[in-house]
């Protein structure tokens, strides 16, 4: 008997195994015959956003050609959509290439990661969908069709929640290759963080996070990750860590990327886990909320006015920011962000109601949940938090007038 297919995180199992076609061929043959279409990923969501449903087709593209064609004259790279970050970035700096950024691990799949706004830091880095230039997608009728930068469709076609088709490729912007070197400050406290400290924090370096598990209210460690072709502010706001750190006090830093101020390539810096190792046994959940980077510090105030209630459940918070973008379903969608995230424990039962809480919380600042992430946010105000969803609305009938690629998850962030 087959075995159960679940995510990474192992609190989702999918309704069926997916399908692997080994051809773009056979892949548009499958769509065009399927009622039903959702494409998988890595699979790294912690909720149902890429479950197909009973009698639906789940797709994975992982047994495609894992095509990765770098062009250096253009500075871009076309990528397949089963293609990991960890493989694509490899390739890209064997090149003398580099991504603007990534997220915390490589591991996740391109496609998938654009598709739901998926970010790193850095006060000038837009979410990983502002260096895509164009997406093929399969459609419907199993035709391909290609939407790139300047098509009035675009600010719709990349952060789509996997609703207008299966992603075959993507085209990103490079740039010159680059080196990091992160640092580690431990004890940033809270109090006395004001609006403008807060700012400069964070512009301290290209990429900055904050680490706390609001068991105390101020940060157990500031990550910096410095491009060594820029300058890097002086760091007076808390003492430079000892000892290699884990964002998650306990777990072992050798899974984590190289600290102490080491110079190496982008793409063994930017990420905080190393492509290398599995970051972690995936005994966790996590959600993520995304608000106007003005409110940084009303927010974390807000967030250490309920830590008693949000520390017993949880391994450790992360605050990042992202540059805003314009994808119309992106959580950064127009406007400079600031993200508060959340890894859990494992126990959806006892984290689901801290979820809620932790949102009531930040409702006043206009938070928009991370799409692949834990979130109870009732429908109305998901609805309210996007001014373009009904443009993104109108792109789904155009592209899939049948919902041939909408489940559940999807019908109820469109809400139509
Ligand atoms: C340990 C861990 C660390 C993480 N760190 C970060 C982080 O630093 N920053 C952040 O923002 N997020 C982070 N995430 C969340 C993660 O980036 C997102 O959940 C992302 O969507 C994962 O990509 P995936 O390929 O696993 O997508 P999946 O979960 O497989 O799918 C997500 C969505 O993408 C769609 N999709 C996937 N492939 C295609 C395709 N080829 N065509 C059309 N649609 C497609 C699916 O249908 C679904 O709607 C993290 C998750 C984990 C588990």
């Amino acid at each position: 008997m087959a075995e159960n297919v679940t995510n990474w995180a192992g609190n989702i199992t999918y309704a069926a195994q997916p399908h692997r076609p080994r051809t773009v061929d056979a892949l548009r043959a499958l769509v065009a015959a399927s009622p039903r279409v959702r494409a998988l990923g890595s699979g790294h969501s912690f909720n149902e956003i890429a479950e197909a449903g009973a009698g639906g087709v789940l797709l994975s593209l992982d047994a495609l050609p894992a095509r990765i064609d770098v062009d250096t004259a253009a500075r871009t790279v076309r990528v397949g959509g089963g293609v990991r970050y960890a493989e694509l970035a490899r390739e890209v700096h064997r090149q003398g290439l580099a991504l603007a950024n990534m997220a915390s691990l490589p591991h996740i799949s391109v496609a998938g990661s654009v598709a739901t706004g998926t970010h790193g830091s850095g006060v000038g880095n837009g979410p990983l969908a502002s260096s895509v230039r164009a997406v093929e997608l399969v459609t419907a009728d199993g035709s391909v069709v290609t939407v790139a930068r300047g098509d009035e469709r675009f600010g719709g076609a990349v952060t789509s929640l996997g609703a207008l088709g299966v992603v075959i490729a993507l085209t990103l912007d490079l740039e010159p290759s680059f080196e990091v070197e992160q640092h580690v400050f431990t004890e940033l406290p809270l109090d006395g963080l004001d609006d403008a400290t807060f700012e400069t924090v964070m512009s301290a370096a290209y990429s900055v996070s904050l680490f706390t598990d609001w068991r105390a209210p101020g940060f157990r460690q500031v990550w910096v990750k410095r491009r060594t072709d820029r300058p890097m502010a002086d760091f007076p706001w808390a003492p430079a860590a000892t000892e290699k750190m884990h964002p998650v006090p306990g777990m072992p830093a050798v899974n984590c990327t190289e600290q102490f101020g080491v110079p190496g390539p982008w793409h063994e810096r930017l990420p905080h886990f190393r492509a290398e190792f599995t970051p972690s046994s995936g005994a966790e959940l996590q959600s993520e909320y995304l608000m106007p980077r003005g409110s940084a510090v009303g927010m974390l105030r807000a967030l250490d006015g309920i830590r008693e209630t949000v520390a017993p459940v949880l391994q450790t918070c992360e605050v990042r920011t992202v540059a805003a973008d314009g994808q119309w379903l992106s959580p950064a969608y127009g406007r400079d962000t600031v993200a508060a995230h959340f890894t859990w424990t494992e126990d959806t039962r006892t984290v689901l109601p801290v979820v809620t809480r932790v949102e009531e919380a930040l409702a006043a600042f206009g938070a928009r949940p991370h799409w692949g992430k834990v979130f109870t946010t009732p429908a109305a105000q998901l609805h309210a938090g996007y001014p373009r969803l009904h443009d993104f609305r109108a792109l789904v009938r155009e592209l899939d007038p049948r919902g041939k690629f909408t489940n559940a998850f999807v019908r109820e962030v469109l809400g139509d």
